[in-house]
Formats: structure tokens, C-alpha cells, sequence
């Protein structure tokens, strides 16, 4: 770990630790809207909404912390440290993460971090990325006639500090279940091969994949657990996309 500074507590008032939301800027909640027009510094990251900013005092301090074309983001440890040096000189201080910061996107950590230094956090839920896929499609994840239980997963091989963090594909069980996978597109072949390993006659399983979810360019490749990796390479799909298994895109009306 980095050493933080010291912090200057007749300063410090509040972190807010922010979910945007998937996209549309008008999904974010009110609470989010008044905590960022009280900001100091904002840190943000990729895919956070010009609209969404603006929100935010022309005097604020705006810090872009996600990840540049073909160049990494600021390694985690660094996002938090200035998180807590900004805080210790501001008073109000917004850490702004795409969806809702406590599913992926290391929010956690940073909660954490900040709280370990005895700052004041406040975590404002934003709408994540499966639920604002699912409304904009008209997609009921837990349709009565096909689900009764919704999973969230990571497609994104990363080693947690306890654990392997990489859910075992070929142990999943589809039926009944709408499973959506975040960060799963460059996968998308592995993943669908380590399911069919076990699940022999799921072939015809619907996949889908949603790009852009809620923004103006949204987009969506319909197929079956065996052709949906070829679908999305044929339509060239692009980040940020979510992969959802269910019978529940049955009832899209495309199919
Ligand atoms: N905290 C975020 C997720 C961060 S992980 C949330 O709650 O939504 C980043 C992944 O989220 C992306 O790889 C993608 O799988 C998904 N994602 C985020 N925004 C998206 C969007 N508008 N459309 C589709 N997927 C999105």
C-alpha cells in the first residue's frame, strides 16, 4: 500500500462514492445530482456521461481516472490514494463509477480505502448496466414463464486478494435463470465452450449480447450458446457489451 497522507479533518467533510448509472445520463438519481453540485474534485472514469459532469461546480476539480485507448488506468492503489489526498484538501470530494459502484468495478476497494482513513463515505447506488439493459429492451429478467433467479458474473479473468475470481463456466445451470455477464464479451468463446462441456443439448440456449446499453448507439446480437461468438464477431461487437443467457430473451421480440 501507498502511505497516505495525513488527513486535514477541519477540511474533510465527505467522499461520495457515485454510480453513474449504465449510460443515459438521466438515470442518475437525484441524491447524485445534489452530492455533485457540491463538489470540490471529482474523480471519474470511462464512459461517465459529458452531461452527467456538468453537474458538477464550473470550479471543481475534474480528474479523468478510467482507462485511455490502448493505454492502462491508473493502477487501483493510486485511484485511492488521491482519493484521499483530494479529500483531505476539499471538503467534498466525488468518486463517480459507470453502473453502481458496489458490482464490479472495484468500488469496494475504494470504499475501504477511504473509510480505513476515517473520512466519511457515502455510497450512492446507480442503476448497473444489467438493469438498464433489461428496461431499454423491455426485457423482464425474472419473467414469470422462464426465471426465478437472476446471476450477476464477471467474464473478466482477475485474481481477488482470497480467491480466484472467475466464475467455473461449465458448472453453470441455465435453466430457469437469467445469468448476465459483465466484462465477458472477449470471452464470449471460451465461456460458451466451458458451458456446452457439461450442459450437452443447451446448444439452442438463447445468448444475447447488449452494447452500449441505454445510450443512443445501443445495440443487440440475438443468437443460441453455439453461434453466438460467431454472430459477434460477424457484427463486430464492441465494449461495453453484457452477454445474457436465458430463455427470458425468448420473449424478445425479435426472436
Ligand atoms: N459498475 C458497473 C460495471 C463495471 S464493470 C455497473 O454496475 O454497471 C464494466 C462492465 O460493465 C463492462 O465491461 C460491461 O460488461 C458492463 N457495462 C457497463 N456499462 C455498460 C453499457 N452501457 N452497456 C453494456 N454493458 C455495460
Amino acid at each position: 500500500r501507498l502511505k497516505y497522507m495525513m488527513i486535514n479533518f477541519e477540511v474533510h467533510k465527505k467522499v461520495y462514492l457515485i454510480g453513474a448509472g449504465p449510460g443515459d445520463p438521466e438515470l442518475l438519481t437525484i441524491k447524485a445530482v445534489n452530492a455533485l453540485k457540491k463538489a470540490n474534485a471529482v474523480l471519474y472514469d470511462r464512459l461517465i456521461s459529458k452531461e452527467i459532469l456538468e453537474y458538477a461546480p464550473k470550479n471543481a476539480a475534474m480528474i479523468y481516472v478510467g482507462k485511455k485507448k490502448g493505454n492502462h488506468s491508473l493502477p487501483q492503489e493510486e485511484i485511492c490514494n488521491l482519493l484521499i489526498q483530494l479529500a483531505s484538501k476539499n471538503p467534498y470530494v466525488v468518486r463517480l463509477k459507470g453502473g453502481d459502484p458496489f458490482i464490479f468495478g472495484r468500488g469496494g476497494e475504494e470504499y475501504e480505502a477511504v473509510t480505513s482513513m476515517g473520512l466519511n463515505c457515502e455510497v450512492i447506488p446507480g442503476i448497473t448496466a444489467a438493469m438498464g439493459a433489461a428496461a431499454s429492451l423491455g426485457l423482464s429478467l425474472t419473467h414469470r414463464d422462464h426465471s426465478s433467479e437472476v446471476v450477476l458474473l464477471t467474464g473478466h479473468k482477475q485474481i481477488g486478494k482470497n480467491m480466484t475470481n472467475y466464475p467455473d463456466f461449465s458448472k453453470l445451470i441455465l435453466k430457469n435463470k437469467t445469468h448476465i455477464i459483465y466484462m465477458g464479451l472477449s470471452q464470449v468463446e471460451s465461456i460458451a465452450k466451458d458451458i456446452l462441456t457439461n450442459n450437452s443439448g443447451m446448444e439452442n440456449f438463447p445468448a444475447m449480447i447488449v452494447e452500449n446499453a441505454t445510450l443512443p448507439n445501443q445495440r443487440t446480437i440475438i443468437g443460441t450458446i453455439s453461434n453466438i461468438y460467431n454472430k459477434a464477431i460477424e457484427a463486430k461487437a464492441v465494449s461495453p457489451a453484457l452477454v445474457i443467457l436465458g430463455e427470458v430473451i425468448r420473449n424478445f421480440p425479435v426472436l
